[in-house]
């Protein structure tokens, strides 16, 4: 008997026809005799719907507020499933985070996961239920709901699994595994069967959205162990392990799309100084004559009008591709040189832990990650034969 953590996001209980089948699903798992606890998103959509409430009556709404109002899109999807667990006659019973006592800190919107208790998680188990827990949602010190940031429910998954030392955290999702690149993007992307955690951090810090940056350092640094899987058909998934990820050429590329290039007339280190004020992440590189560009996601360009105090800006849609696992120097030259082939040009780029970003218009991203893809997973030759690690 093992314990597992079984992860649903909002497409795998988008209807309740997929929560019926998320139900036999965890059922499946519970019949071979395994205790599980099941974590779920928010239906599809709903979260977009409720932020979107939200920003009608305020662009930039209250922090604390907002996150009263998005928590409630996991408390529907508890319920339902447990309900449809306890018609097939299973014993299942929700629990939103408060209940379990998923505790955070004060940041709202972004919050992170300090201690998960586990008596009333043990207690529920050990009587035989299914624990069905609201992802996404916290609380701070002072009983204020918090929430994880946008994807967090797998982050909700892993410390739930690293507190209770389960035997694994399963993320279902609606693709089976990690892939060399998103693979809705680029046709020939390739699912992954293991991927090292330091290579999977990459990836989701530069956008592969299929797992939470959160939840790959936290599973990294609790050692859980964590696999990505299809909650639409059997298989294995993608195992994340310390093994070195088992690729010729790249590992993968990460695409980062949905971001908006503005230009301000401004220095570098006084934008940089006010974005950190007001808590906002951004790739800001100097323009000409003291002007500075500030690359930042489309959803955060409210808050960005708000902390560049109404000046001028210039706007440009932008996606940031990122390959994984680059170490030589040339392989600037040899992308920026095929990419040119295509007229395509690449605005900006920054290393970091063999890591090379590149920043481009946002209407070449289709062609240019099926470019740059191609060129170092699929044919990595063009790498002379030089171990690289992944795009992302
Ligand atoms: P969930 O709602 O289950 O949390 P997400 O939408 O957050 O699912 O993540 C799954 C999506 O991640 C996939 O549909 C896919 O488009 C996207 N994705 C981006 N990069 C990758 C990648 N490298 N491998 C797999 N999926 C990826
Ligand atoms: N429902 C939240 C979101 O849409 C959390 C999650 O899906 O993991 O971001
Ligand atoms: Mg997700």
């Amino acid at each position: 008997m093992a314990l597992l953590v079984q992860k649903f996001g909002g497409t795998s209980v988008g209807s309740i026809e997929r929560i019926e089948a998320v139900a036999e699903r965890v059922i499946k798992a519970r019949q071979q005799g395994h205790q599980i606890v099941v974590v779920v998103s928010a239906m599809a959509g709903d979260t977009n719907r409720l932020l979107g409430l939200a920003r009608q009556i305020d662009e930039v709404p209250t922090q604390r507020e907002l996150d009263v109002l998005l928590s409630a899109g996991e408390q529907v999807t508890i319920a339902l499933l447990a309900m449809a667990l306890n018609k097939r006659g299973f014993n299942a019973i929700s629990l939103i985070a408060d209940q379990v006592a998923i505790r955070t800190d004060n940041a709202f919107n972004n919050a992170n996961i300090i201690q998960v208790e586990t008596e009333k998680l043990e207690t529920l188990l050990g009587e035989g239920n299914i624990v069905v827990v609201a992802g996404f949602q916290g609380r701070d010190s002072e009983n204020n709901i918090t929430t994880l940031g946008r994807g967090g429910s797998d982050t909700t998954a892993v410390a739930i699994a690293g507190a209770l030392k389960a035997d694994e955290c399963q993320i279902f999702t609606d693709v089976d595994g990690v892939y060399s690149t998103d693979p809705r993007v680029v046709a020939d992307a390739r699912r992954l069967p293991s991927i090292h955690f330091d290579d999977m951090t990459s990836m989701a810090r530069h956008g592969a959205k299929v797992l939470q940056l959160q939840s790959v350092e936290y599973a990294n640094h609790h050692k859980v162990p964590l696999r990505v899987l299809s909650s639409f058909e059997d298989g294995e998934g993608t195992l994340v392990n310390f093994e070195p990820s088992n690729t010729e050429g790249a590992v993968g590329v990460a695409i980062k799309s949905q971001q908006v290039l503005t230009t301000v007339a401004q220095p570098l280190v006084a934008v940089q100084e006010r974005l950190k004020l007001f808590g906002l992440a951004a790739w800001c590189y100097a323009g000409i004559d003291d002007s500075t560009y500030i690359v930042t996601a489309s959803d955060d360009l409210a808050r960005l009008k708000l902390a560049l105090d109404k000046v001028e800006v210039a706007q440009e849609h932008v996606t940031t591709l990122s390959v994984i696992g680059v170490e030589q120097a040339d392989v600037v030259e040899k992308i920026a040189a095929t990419l040119a082939e295509s007229s395509l040009a690449i605005y900006q780029q920054q290393w970091s832990a063999r890591c090379l970003s590149l920043l481009i218009d946002g209407q070449d991203q289709q062609l240019a990650v099926s470019i740059i893809h191609k060129q170092f997973v699929v044919e990595p030759e063009s790498l002379d034969n030089r171990r690289l690690l992944a795009v992302s």
